[in-house]
């Protein structure tokens, strides 16, 4: 452990110092390098340092322990300087006056995330759209700003507190003061209570709001995708930043398209003479109508191939293909004269292959 400084050399006054010198010497250093003021990096520690010494140098009794005991006199359980506790009063007692608010804040919290799910079609998968939908989500208030107090009324220090966001537990030893800090149960350590909560909020900070977002859906996407839209979740506390809005993609189920990654496939209905004959068919594609050559003597399940007429990749160039896949159908409802017709062709199919 680092050697401690001397509470007398940090003060600059001699180990016969009166409270009034001492009272004065706190007095110019505090000024000096009170954080308010003194920007420099290393003034905090200096301040913090400075009231250390100024605490038991200005208290007769624990005065008399250090010139007796040096620091093993104070530390351990006798007293506790962490978090700043240790000299809150004294800071008040200085500084109350001068215009040095000291008011304690609860640390910055980000917003909660928000999540939404999106539908859309293949087409606009396909091809990217923009897209608007409504959210509910809280924001700071705008009436009171986030302050959680009427305007034209401001939340005043706690009184339970006096501000410091701690409550301070002192026990008296033989030693020194025992003490224990905890956070401040009236104010939740904001070390500020609202008098008149702000009409619009109730004082919350923070109220729900419907939105309509829009987003930009990039081509290519599927069922799954998640777009983030920064900043568009709900507001953060303290001054924390917002959350993220988190928006995934559920694209919806095609009339004729089954979508495999970047393949799309469709299902050509043939009957038995196109399939056996060859034929000129239309056949959707993602672009509209297009005619399609069938081959004579077309299997059921053939496949054919259109290269880069399915979906666009989302993040390469190109696209995927179509699939077209034959599907021949046996007719069920034929009328007297199409039986004659096919019994006829069957006799010729016995009678040769
Ligand atoms: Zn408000
Ligand atoms: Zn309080």
């Amino acid at each position: 452990m680092e050697r401690k400084k001397d509470y007398y050399e940090i003060l600059g006054v001699s180990r016969t110092a009166s409270q009034e010198e001492i009272k004065k010497a706190y007095r110019r250093l505090a000024r000096q390098y009170h954080p308010d003021i003194n920007k420099s990096p290393e003034a905090e520690a200096k301040f913090k340092e400075i009231n250390e010494a100024y605490e038991v140098l200005s208290d007769p009794e624990k005065r008399a322990i250090y010139d007796r005991y040096g620091h093993a006199g104070l530390t351990g359980d006798i007293v506790d300087y962490s978090g700043f506790g240790g000299f809150e009063s004294i800071i008040e007692e200085f500084f109350g006056g001068f215009g040095f608010p000291r008011v304690k804040r609860q640390p910055p919290r980000r917003g909660q995330d928000l999540y939404y799910e999106l539908s859309i079609t293949l087409e606009e998968a396909a091809f990217g759209a923009e897209k608007e939908f409504e959210i509910q989500r809280y924001e700071t208030c705008p009436n009171c700003r986030g302050s959680g107090a009427e305007p034209g009324t401001t939340p005043v220090r706690c009184p339970q507190c006096n501000g410091t966001g701690e409550v301070r537990h002192v026990r008296e030893t033989f030693l020194g003061s025992f003490v224990t800090v905890t956070t401040c149960p009236q104010c939740g350590g904001s070390g500020e209570v609202i008098v008149t909560p702000c009409s619009e909020c109730r004082g919350k900070r923070k109220i729900r709001v419907k939105r309509t977002i829009s987003v930009q859906i990039p081509p290519g996407v599927d069922s799954g995708t998640r777009i983030r839209l920064s900043g568009e979740g709900d507001a953060g506390d303290a001054g924390g930043p917002p959350g993220n809005l988190y928006v995934t993609i559920s694209v919806e189920p095609h009339p004729y398209f089954r979508r495999d990654g970047s393949n799309l496939y469709y299902e050509l209905p043939l009957n038995i003479v196109q399939a056996a004959l060859g034929a000129e068919v239309e056949i959707p594609t993602l672009e509209g109508k297009e005619k399609l050559v069938v081959p004579p003597g077309t299997q059921p399940g053939q496949t054919f191939r259109l290269k880069g007429k399915g979906m666009p990749h989302l993040h390469r160039n190109g696209r995927g293909d179509l699939f077209i896949i034959a599907k021949v159908v046996i007719p069920t409802n034929l009328t007297p004269k199409q039986k004659e017709l096919l019994r006829e062709l069957g006799k010729t199919f016995q009678a040769g292959t």
